[in-house]
């Protein structure tokens, strides 16, 4: 217990005394607010922070991630001079190299996206790995890459340093003082209470690493972490180890190498890891480490071996067998939670920690300072998950390949295999005995395709032309030819009611929202950047109630989103019915003809046009039918309440029967909404993006007389001539080239950017792709037209064509003809 006197009051309270905790006390307090208190319940870094091997690597497949570790290493670098106390930051740069071709077209991919990211980086042969990296073997390589930026550095001294900065800026650290309490009155915090006293504070940010969890389930907080056990060990001196020695990672190996005294720290990522702690991390688990496990840790050592044969004749000094927390998706867990008013969380670092503390540090001290985050965190919001996903047992065995995820392949559509199934769909079962295909999203087990005759049974990974490729080209036609019937039920669905409703909803959304009755409106919610919340469709059901309808993976972040920005005198209420209702699409020139068979409704255009919506009666179910398209056909989404969706499923397929109707799943829509240009939230469009780059000027009503959130900022940027970043479709003239998302634009030779997302178009005949263009003196229609554009796949150059507008039948879904 600490007897030193502990303040009355704070500006804010940080819980946890690790690197990431030391980098939010630091940043909050160079931001300005000095009255800052960090409590560590032993000494600082005592948790898992001490025992980190201390690795630096600035590659991440987000943008977003990749900014904050650049962050980090400039901070390492500097943060000496201002505090006197050393980092350790040592910029000897990295190596990653590939033993299968597949290993190496990542790493080609992965270069390419660094380059656009302004992170210096260069393809190697094996040869020259072996030059910068001289005990390697280097016969079973294919080649590497070179990083001269990343580093490494002292995880102790780095958080010392970091905590001399914050108390240099006037933030006051305490250790030996545990926080037993956060005490919340009338869902507001009040206090936080420690053996050592109580302190009066209105925030808390929770930084308390493997503890995170339990101390915020008190408060009925999700922070979905689970600990795993990581493993190195530290040899002894080996010949030829010198001190600048680069980090080596060979992923296919699973392992990473860097040097320590002459020796090596040899860690890694096993596949299938060892949870640890699911009852619960003892008391006094100070500067403390697990027993050495050389089973679990085999694979890692003979891999090791093969990449360093001296390693069979070297003694192992140490064994650090030390536990950390892991996230479902091996991403950290930053931001407000969603479930209490100014109680935030930086946890779960999935043996990142060291390398992303003084990004992630920085960008939640701007969190906390700004009420909102500053840039796109979307990757790292603890908003993407929800309640669920707090399971301790779903924990448990999804952590076990959470871990494995750093070093595995990061094939195009990727799924996890763990703690699944975990949200069924009322259909599951049916579409799994007719040959479906699973992946997953916020937990839903979606249909990706269908195994017909064509195509492979089973997932297979691969960046060329997939197995599946045939298959889903069949639900993709039918869709544009007859019927596809898609279930999308796991789309959010949030409930809006009250007689304020409309106003607050006005207030959120850049769309008009005061339409009639039976209108439904796409639009955005904008952030006060004017960049992108969410992007939704709202169907005005009643006078005072809305029913929107929002992105599978962000409910959580849009409910959170629109409570937060209710006035608490509005009389308005917004209800999460997303389990309630599933959503059956029927998409495609057939549509009309096949819901006709089953109501009495009226489908015609005049009756029933593009973006309303009816409650109409289907066979022995009243649903919700909205006709609005995303993969720009006619077509309706039904909502269906949950209970009735097996019976309207049966009469649908029974009535498409002799209309072409097939079941259709996620690769075809993918593929279908690309080929129309129809962004997605989460690819395209972000909180750093606006209307106007995005394409999307037409969902924004400048003129409506509400003040939307967003509103000044787009008014201030106009609507300018040119624009200096626009969302562009690009189709691939190679119908064999296979684009997947992340690939590098180049106009001329010269990169501009980067596709964001990429599917194949069955309908254009190639690859299609949107892709974030930027260009200092505008994307301009000039600019498009005259260019010679290419996408970079892995190395090689594929000639692409740009269009502002979509070359598939721009208006279709709006103007098909009454049959
Ligand atoms: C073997 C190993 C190797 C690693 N190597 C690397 C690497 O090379 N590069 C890299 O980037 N990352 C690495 N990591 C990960 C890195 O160590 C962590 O991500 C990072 O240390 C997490 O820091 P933290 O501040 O979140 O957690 P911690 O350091 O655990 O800090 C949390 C603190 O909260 C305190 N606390 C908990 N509850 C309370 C309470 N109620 N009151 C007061 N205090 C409380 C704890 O005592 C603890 O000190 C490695 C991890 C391991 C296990």
């Amino acid at each position: 217990m600490n007897q030193s006197t502990i303040p009355a009051h704070a500006r804010a309270v940080i819980i946890g005394g690790g690197v990431i905790g030391c980098s939010v006390a630091y940043h909050l307090a160079k931001l300005g607010w000095r009255d800052v208190v960090l409590l560590e319940q032993g000494q600082l870094s005592c948790g898992t922070t001490w025992h980190a091997a201390g690795l630096v690597g600035q590659l991440r497949s987000q943008v977003s991630m990749t900014g904050l570790i650049r962050y980090s290493t400039e901070l390492y670098a500097n943060l000496e001079t201002e505090t006197g106390l050393a980092t350790g930051w040592q910029n000897c740069g990295s190596l990653a190299v590939a033993r299968t071709d597949d290993r190496m077209t990542v790493l080609r991919r992965m270069a390419a996206s660094a380059r656009a990211q302004g992170v210096d980086v260069e393809v190697i042969s094996a040869a020259e790995a072996g030059d910068k990296w001289p005990i390697m073997a280097l016969d079973d390589l294919k080649g590497g890459i070179w990083l001269p930026g990343d580093g490494k550095a002292n995880p102790t001294d780095l958080t010392q340093s970091l905590a001399k900065g914050a108390r240099n800026y006037g933030a006051r650290i305490l250790e030996r003082t545990k926080v037993t309490e956060i005490v919340v009155e009338n869902r507001r915090i009040k206090a936080v209470t420690t053996d050592a006293g109580t302190i009066k504070t209105e925030i808390i940010v929770n930084c308390a690493g493997q503890w995170a969890r339990t101390l915020g389930l008190r408060n009925g907080v999700n922070i979905p972490l689970h600990s795993a056990e990581h493993m190195y060990v530290v040899t002894e001196k080996i010949e030829g180890v010198q001190p600048d020695l680069p980090v080596l990672r060979d992923p296919d190996g699973y392992i990473y190498f860097k040097e320590e005294v002459g020796g090596l720290v040899m860690g890694g990522f096993e596949p299938d890891a060892k949870p640890w702690a699911r009852d619960g991390i003892p008391e006094d688990f100070e500067f403390a480490l697990l027993p050495d496990d050389w089973d679990q840790f085999e694979i890692l050592m003979h891999n090791a071996i093969i990449r360093v044969p001296q390693l069979a004749d070297s003694g192992v000094r140490k064994f650090y067998n030390g536990p950390e927390s892991f996230t479902p998706d091996n991403n950290f867990l930053l931001g407000e939670a969603p479930e209490l008013q100014n109680y935030f969380v930086g946890a779960g670092f999935n043996s990142m920690g060291i390398a992303s503390a003084g990004g992630a540090g920085k960008a939640l001290a701007e969190w906390i300072v700004t009420g909102a985050p500053t840039l796109d965190l979307w990757p790292v919001d603890i908003r993407r998950f929800a309640g669920f996903n707090n399971n301790p047992n779903w924990l448990h065995d999804r952590v076990k390949e959470t871990l494995g995820l750093h070093y595995a392949m990061p094939w195009p559509n990727r799924e996890l295999e763990t703690a699944r199934p975990l949200r069924r769909s009322p259909l599951y079962d049916r579409l799994a005995q007719k040959g479906a295909r699973f992946g997953s999203k916020m937990g839903w087990e979606r249909v990706n395709w269908f195994a017909g005759q064509c195509g492979s049974a089973e997932m297979s990974y691969t960046f060329q032309r997939p197995d599946w490729h045939e298959a889903v080209g069949r639900e993709h036609r039918a869709a544009r030819e007859t019927a596809a019937l898609f279930d999308q039920t796991s789309f959010g669905k949030l409930l809006v009611q009250g007689k304020d409703a409309c106003a607050v909803l006005d207030r959120l959304c850049a769309g008009g929202m005061d339409v009639p009755v039976g209108r439904s409106v796409y639009t955005g919610m904008l952030n006060e950047r004017g960049g992108y919340e969410s992007d939704l469709t709202v169907l005005r059901l009643a006078e005072d109630r809305f029913l929107v309808i929002t992105g599978s993976a962000q409910p959580v972040r849009d409910l959170d989103w629109i409570n937060r920005h209710t006035p608490e005198a509005a009389h308005a209420t917004v209800t999460d019915m997303t389990s309630a209702w599933s959503v059956l699409a029927v998409m495609g020139p057939n549509s009309r003809r096949i819901l006709k068979k089953l109501t009495g409704a009226n489908l015609t255009n005049a009756a029933f046009p593009f973006a309303s919506v009816r409650e109409i009666d289907l066979g022995y179910a009243n649903v919700l039918a909205n006709r609005m398209s995303y993969v720009g056909e006619l077509g309706w989404e039904l909502i269906v309440p949950m209970e009735m969706t097996v019976g309207v499923y049966e009469d649908l397929m029974r009535a498409g029967a002799d209309e072409g109707l097939v079941d259709a799943g996620y690769y075809a829509l993918e593929g279908l909404r690309i080929e129309k240009g129809h962004r997605a939230w989460g690819r395209e469009l972000g909180p750093d993006l606006n209307p106007f780059e995005a394409g999307l000027s037409f969902a924004v009503d400048m003129n409506k007389p509400v003040q939307f959130i967003g509103r000044a900022a787009l008014s201030e940027i106009g609507r300018p001539r040119f624009l200096k970043r626009r969302i562009v479709q690009f189709v691939l003239t190679d119908p064999q080239a296979m684009a997947w998302g992340g690939e590098a634009v180049l106009r001329n030779g010269v990169e501009i950017g980067e596709v964001r997302s990429a599917a194949y178009g069955h309908t254009l005949g190639g690859s299609v792709g949107l892709a974030l263009v930027q260009q200092e003196t505008g994307v301009t229609d000039e600019f498009l037209a005259d260019g010679t554009f290419e996408i970079d796949l892995a190395g090689t150059r594929v000639q692409a064509i740009a269009h502002r507008r979509t070359p598939y039948d721009p208006r279709s879904e709006r103007v098909k003809q009454d049959d």
